[in-house]
């Protein structure tokens, strides 16, 4: 009798076992229905044997589900790699990599349907002789090697990547192309099928409606799409003729997911170039310190583009003391005369706030009530726009109150600054100036988020206030002036990747900056003008502040030089939650290489009405904590848990 070993799509680390009703070996990777408890399920054949260790005449049949090619076996292999390294069950790896139209057994109408070609002229330039070189080693890498690209912003990257995907497509190959989540834009996919008109252009991402993404994975799959373009997910498109990953602006957090499956598309990136014997190109101009320390010490190959391709020189970046000077309305005299230079001159200015809102929390003096939300350990911001109250970890709103809660004073005041108050002073400032405000407020869709970008491109506006969304990959060619404002918090915050994340945005967001003709300037505010990370942007010396913080980090062991995970509970009472952990530390397993802290209730403990709590392990040695953990969770797997009770593993966690 031929056994189908099925994963599927619940929270248990195992396969099942069914009995195939027709067809042996080549079921493997095709989708199958199964009777599951009372109903049935839908998995996928992982492997199909002549034996099962259940008593066979228990066994219930599977049937195959027509009309749907078997995947690859190495996107299976790609699957449990990542069940096994982020201790997932295979078959919730599975339901997450599948589009959801193919989890459900269902085809999309139209598959043949073109799936996207460009119709535009390419456009390409002559490579600098950085380029050159960069493009070379990466055409000429002889299987599996990881490449660094480091180089500023505008130093022709993308050229870079489409130059090499050229090569690729060439030699009849398909290409992987990863973009963090706000970067995958319109114009994005525009230039790349405009730059690659014979080629079958497929986008990848969660916006992307349930046909069409169903229809890029099968493109993708059956070799249709030469190109594959998108956000995380779509490292998990099978790509038959895969030559070549490319993952732009690999620091970014978006790659790394939060919830379910908390993978780094990065490193899945990086398994699978080596998995598939492909070279892959990570670039960045603020490259994560891990990867900077991989890219030093050999193990990938570093490729720098240390000159802007267009523009001549950097942004002039310059600190303002803010110690010496009574700030007008958050702004220092020095910005206010750089602002007002740039409008007499119709040019572009940009001021940098990463808090959206107008002000982070409202108080009332006379008595100490300030508007928390009674959901979260957090305050809720004040959205003066549409005069709600917002708290932006559950999303929980209210009216903005008339008078105390508590007290009843008329006289309630908002405290701190957001993109909108800085917005509303700017407007009383600059009133005849063109002011847009870009947040996830003001660019809440795609669709919005395009028509802001198309009215700054067509030089509707003065003067842009915005949060980090500002700092990605997009040129503004009228844009000279970048303003920082209220940066200073992130020196000293806890977690101690804030200071990376920081250097990064600034030297993003200042890189927009002077991309063309015109040379640009970046303003920094700040209580610590002597601060070694703001002395690192002066000199744009990227190299300097890595180096700085890797030392920091080793001393402290910290990643990259340990290995960690956290185990995470959350429950309606926090007592419940720690209980979960110091239960799950009793079954822990005894690994010297392997630290252990106790439980901790977590920083923002209460999210959403429910309590959390961590605990961390850490180890030198990355197999030794993969040793360590599957042993862990096969025992956490057997615990009765309390009903309200939920628990995840977070491998490689970037968030505490
Ligand atoms: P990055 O991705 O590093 O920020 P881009 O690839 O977007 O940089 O290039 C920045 C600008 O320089 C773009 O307008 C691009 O068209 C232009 N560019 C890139 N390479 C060259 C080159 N070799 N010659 C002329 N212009 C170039
Ligand atoms: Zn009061
Ligand atoms: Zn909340």
């Amino acid at each position: 009798m031929q056994i189908a070993r099925i994963a599927l799509d619940v929270p248990l680390p195992r396969l099942f076992d069914y009995r195939l009703a027709d067809g042996g070996v080549e079921a493997v990777g095709r989708l199958a229905t199964v009777p599951f408890s009372k109903g049935t399920k839908i998995g996928v054949v992982v492997a199909v044997q002549d034996h099962s260790d259940q008593p066979e005449d228990k066994l219930k049949t599977a049937e195959l589900i027509d009309g749907l090619a078997a995947l690859p076996a190495d996107w299976i292999a790609l699957c449990e790699f990542c069940a096994r390294y982020y201790q997932h069950p295979l078959g919730q790896v599975m339901a997450f990599a599948l589009p959801p139209l193919l989890r459900k057994g269902k085809q999309p109408r139209n598959l043949k349907q073109k799936v996207g070609a460009g119709e535009t002229a390419p456009t390409s330039h002559a490579a600098t002789p950085d380029q050159q070189m960069a493009i070379a080693a990466i055409t000429n890498a002889q299987g599996f090697q990881t490449f660094l690209l480091h180089g500023v912003t505008g130093s022709g990257k993308t050229e870079v990547y489409l130059q090499a995907i050229d090569a690729v497509l060439a030699a009849g190959g398909q290409a992987l192309m990863l973009v963090p989540e706000i970067a995958l834009t319109p114009q994005l996919e525009s230039r790349v099928s405009a730059r690659f008109p014979g080629a079958q252009v497929v986008s990848a991402h969660s916006g992307v409606a349930d046909a069409a993404r169903a229809r890029a994975f099968l493109a993708a799959q059956d070799g249709r799409a030469d190109i594959v373009l998108g956000t995380r997910l779509s490292v998990f498109m099978p790509l038959p003729r895969l030559k070549l990953i490319v993952v732009d602006e690999e620091h970014d957090a978006s790659f790394k997911q939060q919830e379910g499956l908390r993978y780094s598309a990065r490193d899945v990136a990086i398994f699978r170039a080596k998995q598939r014997g492909v070279p892959i190109v990570l670039g960045s101009a603020t490259p994560s310190l891990e990867t900077f320390h991989h890219a030093t010490s050999g193990r990938h190959t570093k490729l720098d583009l240390p000159l802007r391709a267009v523009a001549t020189s950097m942004p002039t970046v310059l600190t303002v003391d803010t110690r010496k000077q009574k700030l007008q309305d958050g702004l220092s005299q020095e910005l206010i005369d750089a602002i007002s230079e740039r409008l007499r001159r119709g040019e572009q200015s940009l001021l940098f706030l990463n808090r959206r809102g107008y002000a982070p929390v409202l108080a009332c003096p006379a008595c100490g009530w300030i508007s928390h939300c009674r959901r979260c350990a957090a305050n809720m911001v004040v959205h003066l726009a549409d005069r709600r109250l917002r708290c932006h970890h559950c999303g929980l709103e209210n009216a903005i109150p008339n008078a105390c809660p508590d007290c009843g004073n008329l006289d309630i005041q908002p405290f701190g600054r957001g993109t909108q108050r800085l917005e509303a002073k700017l407007v009383e400032r600059f009133p005849e100036a063109r002011i847009l405000r870009i947040d996830r407020d003001s660019a809440d869709s795609p669709k919005k988020w395009q028509a802001l970008l198309d009215a700054i491109h067509a030089g509707a506006a003065d003067i842009l206030v915005g949060t980090q969304m500002l700092a990605k990959g997009h040129d503004f060619p009228m844009l000279t002036l970048v303003g920082v404002v209220g940066a200073d918090a992130a020196l000293f915050a806890a977690d101690f990747r804030a200071p990376e994340r920081l250097f990064s945005q600034l030297m993003q967001v200042g890189g927009r900056s002077g991309r063309a003709a015109l040379p640009g300037e970046v303003l920094i505010q700040t209580e610590y003008p002597d601060h070694p990370l703001y002395q690192a942007l002066v000199a744009h010396d990227y190299d300097a502040f890595a180096r700085e913080q890797l030392a920091e980090r080793e001393a402290a062991g910290f990643p990259p030089f340990t290995f960690q995970a956290l185990l995470r509970a959350e429950s309606e009472a926090l007592s419940r939650a720690l209980e979960f952990l110091h239960e799950a530390v009793s079954r822990a397993p005894t690994f010297q290489e392997v630290l252990r802290y106790d439980p901790v209730p977590m920083r923002l403990v209460r999210l959403k009405n429910r309590e959390r709590a961590q605990l961390l392990v850490e180890s030198r040695s990355r197999p030794a904590l993969q040793a360590y953990l599957t042993e862990w969770m096969t025992q956490l797997h057997t615990l009765k848990t309390p009903r309200d009770l939920r628990w995840h593993l977070d491998v490689d966690p970037l968030e505490y």
